[in-house]
């Protein structure tokens, strides 16, 4: 099947494409974390680059050996295979905070996590309530769910005093 995603990693938004497999419809893969895998050239806006060697790192061990085009440069090849094999996001959410100048204070993800990982790590940030004060970047939860990547807060929240 013909897959055509839009490459995010700069401004120039490449158009990418390349025919993608499942299992049981043409040249299943075995042995692979995700059962997807790529079949032809990604295309796009003219990249020349071939790749005659096997692709790794992205969870499927499939090889691309036939002239790459599209992306506009290396990095939108890279993104397509993640995309395919791996697709990962990061999150913005918030957390209650306790004795502090506002009720909730604002966290993000430090790296991108697998889709599917995402609700989970929704439960881990909504079951936290965090005692102010609290500086901006303060790790809450240090490689949330063992996935590589810290909650960090993005808002420093001062304790509110009893004078206030
Ligand atoms: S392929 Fe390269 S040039 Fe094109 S959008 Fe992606 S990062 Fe930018």
């Amino acid at each position: 099947m013909r897959k055509t995603i839009t490459c995010i990693i700069c401004p120039n938004g490449c158009l990418l494409s390349a025919d993608v497999s499942e299992p049981g419809t043409d040249a299943p893969v075995t042995g692979a974390e995700n059962p997807r895998s790529i079949d032809s050239p990604v295309t796009g806006t003219g990249c020349p680059r071939v790749i005659d060697s096997p692709v790794t790192g992205a969870g499927c061990p499939r090889v691309i050996d036939s002239p790459v085009t599209g992306a506009g440069c290396p990095r939108g090849e890279a993104y397509f295979i993640q995309e395919i094999t791996d697709p990962r996001r990061t999150l913005t959410s918030s957390v209650l905070v306790k004795g502090g100048e506002l009720p909730l204070c604002s966290v993000r993800l430090t790296d991108p996590v697998p889709i599917a990982r995402i609700p989970d790590v929704m439960k881990e940030i909504r079951k936290m309530k965090v005692e102010a004060p609290l500086e901006s970047g303060t790790v809450l939860i240090r490689d949330v769910l063992g996935l590589g990547s810290d909650v960090i807060t993005t808002k420093t929240i001062r304790r509110i005093t009893a004078a206030q």
